[in-house]
C-alpha cells in the first residue's frame, strides 16, 4: 500500500466543509476591508527564501524542501508566502498601481518539520499583506482585520502578543546585549542555541527549552534597546488597539522566526493549543522588498496557520457548518428515476440543496441511510406521487410527513428553515 508522505494529511468530508467555510469567511472579511487575492507559485527559486526569510533562521537552515529541477536549478517549495508576494510585487511592476495594496492569499506551505501535534510538513496559511504604507495605522488595520476574522469565526479567548523588534539599525546593539548576557552561560544553552549565539542570537529568546527560557528571561527586551522611531511607532499601534478595544499583551521576548520583521511583531495564541503552538504570526517588514532588489516599499502582514485554526475552531461555528441542511430525493421505480434529475435540477436552481438517491436502494434502506447521514429531510417520489404531481416529504428533524406539490418544494424548504 502506498501511503501519503509523513507530515501530510488528507482532508476528508465532512471536515473539508470546515476548511471551505473558514476560507469563505476569510475571503468575505478580506474583501470587506478592500483586499484582493494574489496567487503565487508553490515553488520558487531557493535564493528567494534564503535572502528574505534569512540564512540563519530555522526555516532556511533545516526546514526547506529544496530540490534541483531537471536543468539543475535549485527550487524550493514555499515555506511561507510573504517572500513570494514581495517577489511578485517587484516582478510584475505592481509599483505602478495605487498604494497601499492589500493582498491576501490562502494556500499550502511546506516545511520539513519534526512531527508533533499541530506541526505538519504540508500545512495551509491564510495571510494578508498591506504594501506601501509605513504608518502605524496600517499595522492597526492588519490587527483589526485579524480580530474581525477571529470574531466572525466565534473566537473570544485568543490573545495577541505584541512586541517592538526595533529597526535594523538597532539590531547590532541588541545582538551585542544578548551575546554579552548569554556568552557566560554558553555551556548551559541547548545545542541549537549555542549555534544561535554565533549566528542569530535573537532566536534564543523564543527557544522552547526551559533552561534557555530561564536564561533568556534575564536579557532586557528589545524595546529597551531600540531607538525612538520604532518605540513611538509601536506605542501608537498600542494606543489605537486600546481605542478599538482589541486586547493585546506586550511580550518583550517575542522575536518571530523570520529575519525580515522590524518594529511591530505579533503572534496570536490560543489557550487550547498550549504555549509554543502559535495560531498566527505577523509584523512589519519595511526592508523586505528593497532587500530583494526592489524599491523601499514598506509592508506589514500576518499569516494564520489554517490547520491549527481548524483544530481549535469554536463549537458554534463548527456545529453551524457541519449541520448544513440537505434534502435527499428518493425515486422509487424506473419512471420516478427518470424524473428525479429534472426535479433535482429545478430545486437546486431554486436554492434547495438536493442529493438524489442514485443507488436504487429500497425505501427502507434509503431512509436508514438518510438518518445516518443526518439529512434534514427526504422527498419520496413513487408511482402515486408521480400520478398526483407531488412528493411525500418527510422532515427527519421534526419526524413529520406530508405531501407537497413538486413545484412547491422550494417554498416548503424555505418555510421549514
Ligand atoms: P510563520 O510563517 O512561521 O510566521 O507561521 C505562521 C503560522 O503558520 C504559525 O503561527 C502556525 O499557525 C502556522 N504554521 C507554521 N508552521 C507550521 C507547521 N509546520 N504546521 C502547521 N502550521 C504551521
Amino acid at each position: 500500500m502506498i501511503q501519503r508522505p509523513r507530515g501530510t494529511r488528507d482532508i476528508l468530508p465532512p471536515e473539508s466543509r470546515l476548511w471551505a467555510a473558514v476560507e469563505a469567511t476569510a475571503r468575505d472579511v478580506f474583501h470587506a476591508f478592500g483586499a484582493e487575492e494574489i496567487r503565487t507559485p508553490v515553488f520558487e527559486a531557493t535564493e528567494l527564501f534564503v535572502r528574505s526569510v534569512g540564512e540563519a533562521t530555522d526555516i532556511v537552515h533545516k526546514e526547506m524542501y529544496t530540490f534541483p529541477d531537471r536543468k539543475g536549478r535549485s527550487l524550493t517549495l514555499r515555506p511561507e508566502n510573504t517572500a513570494s508576494v514581495a517577489r511578485a510585487w517587484i516582478e510584475n511592476g505592481l509599483s505602478e498601481r495605487s498604494h497601499p495594496l492589500r493582498l491576501y492569499y490562502i494556500g499550502p506551505m511546506f516545511r520539513y518539520e519534526r512531527m508533533q501535534r499541530g506541526r505538519y510538513r504540508q500545512f495551509a496559511q491564510i495571510g494578508l499583506e498591506i504594501l506601501g504604507a509605513a504608518s502605524s495605522l496600517a499595522d492597526v488595520e492588519i490587527l483589526l482585520v485579524l480580530h474581525e476574522l477571529f470574531t466572525r469565526l466565534g473566537f473570544d479567548d485568543l490573545v495577541i502578543h505584541l512586541n517592538n523588534l526595533g529597526d535594523p539599525e538597532d539590531r547590532p546593539r541588541y545582538v551585542a546585549v544578548v551575546r554579552e548576557r548569554l556568552e557566560p552561560h554558553r555551556a548551559e544553552l541547548c545545542g541549537d542555541c549555542q549555534r544561535r549565539l554565533d549566528e542569530n542570537p535573537l532566536r534564543i529568546l523564543d527557544c522552547k527549552v526551559p533552561r534557555c527560557q530561564e536564561l533568556a528571561a534575564a536579557v532586557p527586551g528589545i524595546d529597551e534597546v531600540a531607538g525612538e522611531p520604532s518605540r513611538t511607532h509601536v506605542a501608537a499601534v498600542e494606543r489605537q488597539l486600546e481605542a478599538l478595544g482589541i486586547a493585546y499583551r506586550r511580550n518583550p521576548r517575542l522575536v518571530r522566526g523570520l529575519d525580515y520583521y522590524l518594529r511591530t511583531v505579533f503572534e496570536v495564541v490560543s489557550p487550547q493549543l498550549g504555549t509554543g503552538t502559535v495560531l498566527c504570526g505577523g509584523g512589519r517588514y519595511d526592508r523586505l522588498i528593497s532587500d530583494l532588489g526592489g524599491p523601499a516599499i514598506p509592508g506589514t502582514g500576518f499569516a494564520i496557520g489554517e490547520d491549527r485554526l481548524i483544530d481549535v475552531l469554536p463549537d458554534r461555528f463548527r456545529h453551524d457548518v457541519l449541520a448544513t441542511p440537505r434534502l435527499i430525493l428518493v425515486p422509487l421505480g424506473e419512471t420516478a428515476e427518470e424524473r428525479a434529475m429534472v426535479l433535482a435540477r429545478d430545486w437546486v436552481r431554486a436554492g434547495v440543496p438536493v442529493e438524489v438517491e442514485v443507488s436504487g436502494r429500497s425505501l427502507k434502506a434509503a431512509l436508514k441511510r438518510a438518518d445516518r447521514e443526518r439529512a434534514s429531510a427526504v422527498a419520496i417520489l413513487g408511482d402515486d406521487e408521480l400520478a398526483a404531481g407531488n412528493v411525500a416529504v418527510r422532515d427527519l428533524t421534526a419526524g413529520t410527513q406530508e405531501h407537497v406539490a413538486i413545484g412547491a418544494v422550494p417554498e416548503w424548504w424555505r418555510r421549514r428553515g
